[in-house]
């Protein structure tokens, strides 16, 4: 039931990815990565669970130290996301097999060096130490260019900026890439990656819905997007992003390769109808960059909390840090990002305040009946 790929084969480590190559099943270690003992666990885990390649965050030399001793007890391929410091490429190049930078994320550091020249100088440093690359385009942080060129539609602007940042690392003779675009929303993520693969069939893909949050849901938004583009012989890795605790992070390897099999069986579920309408609970499956742990009972808080309102059609966000918080909560109703010891609090683009975790509950409860009783 799986078509072939059309994808050329690109290579992280030992692992292939893309062409006749197995699609590869990824997660992420969610513990900050300087806390060695527990992210050595959170590897253990997800190699128990079967992951073919893991991901790391790196935000420091702290955590650059952490990770070159990681790196040296596991034989699974790692990634690490450069966000929004691309300089670190260099010192995490020499320890791992993949780089991954957000287009969007590029125009944070050095202003004054132009994309083109940033993109040539990862692509140098992944060639030195043999690292695949992934450009990740989130909907949540495409770069302002984008933004401005394509104001009413969302879609085409991510896939053309995947489709320059591709161009870019071609123009550099770069081939050992592939290409991933997400968004909490698993109708746009179907819809970005089939327009995307028109432009660029050889490119391989790397799917996942993010933010997609607590199981079921979080499971039934995956699986509508992998359902769809696998379907399509799209898709050469997959992440399933689920905000769930640390040590049950293996699930997110056990849903992955769960939706595969049922899909090659042509075992495909059907969406609930009107999964879609009322209450639509975001929330990011946490990584390293969590600075209070406090970020999941949150969550799941909010969940049971505002239970209430199953009906309305309002949309909440929460997040675990102020990386990508602030930004990826604009698009929700009311957005909650949390800090080492506060939580802000967001209503569409414009900030609530900042509350204790515990005083935060009931801030939101008070937003959330304001909007129900205007009509939402
Ligand atoms: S929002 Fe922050 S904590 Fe959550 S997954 Fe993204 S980077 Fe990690």
């Amino acid at each position: 039931m799986i078509p072939a790929r059309k994808t050329r084969q690109i290579q992280v480590g030992t692992l292939s990815i893309g062409g006749d190559a197995p699609i590869a099943v990824q997660s992420m270690a969610a513990t900050r990565t300087q806390d060695l003992e527990a992210t050595r666990r959170q590897i253990r885990i997800l190699e128990s669970a079967g992951a073919d390649l893991i991901r790391i965050a790196v935000d420091s030399p702290a955590d650059v130290e952490a990770l070159a001793l990681l790196a040296k007890e596991t034989d699974k391929p790692l990634s690490v996301d450069l966000q929004e410091n691309y300089r670190l490429a260099e010192s995490v190049a020499p320890h791992v097999q993949k780089l991954r930078y957000n287009p969007g994320h590029l125009h944070h550091h050095e202003k004054t060096r132009s994309v083109q020249d940033k993109v040539a100088w990862i692509a140098k440093i992944a060639t030195q130490h043999d690292c695949a690359i992934r450009i990740g385009c989130n909907a949540g942080s495409l770069a302002p260019e984008y933004k401005e060129r394509f104001p009413d539609d969302h879609v085409q602007a991510l896939v053309q900026q995947a489709a320059d940042h591709c161009k870019l690392l071609d123009d550099v003779g770069f081939t050992n890439y592939l290409v991933s675009i997400k968004d909490s929303d698993p109708r746009l993520v179907i819809d970005a990656n089939v327009q995307f693969a028109e432009l660029r069939p050889d490119v391989p893909l790397h799917l996942g819905v993010t933010e997609a949050g607590m199981p079921p849901d979080g499971v039934i938004k995956t699986r509508i997007a992998f359902e769809q583009l696998v379907s399509r012989g799209l898709g050469d890795t997959i992440r399933v992003s689920l905000t769930v605790p640390f040590d049950n992070k293996g699930q997110e390897i056990e849903v992955g390769r769960g939706i595969l099999a049922d899909v090659e069986a042509g075992r495909f579920r059907s969406v609930p109808p009107n999964f879609f309408d009322g209450l639509n609970i975001i929330a990011c499956p946490s990584c390293s960059r969590v600075e209070n742990e406090k970020f999941i009972d949150l969550a799941e808080d909010v969940k049971r909390m505002t239970a209430w309102a199953a009906e309305r059609d309002v949309t909440i966000a929460v997040m675990g840090c102020r990386v990508n918080g602030p930004g990826e909560t604009d698009d929700a109703d009311l957005g909650l990002w949390c800090g080492p010891t506060t939580v802000n609090l967001k209503k569409g683009t414009e900030t609530v305040g900042t509350y204790g975790y515990d005083e935060v509950l009931g801030v939101l409860q008070t937003e959330l009946e304001a909007i129900v009783a205007a009509g939402k």
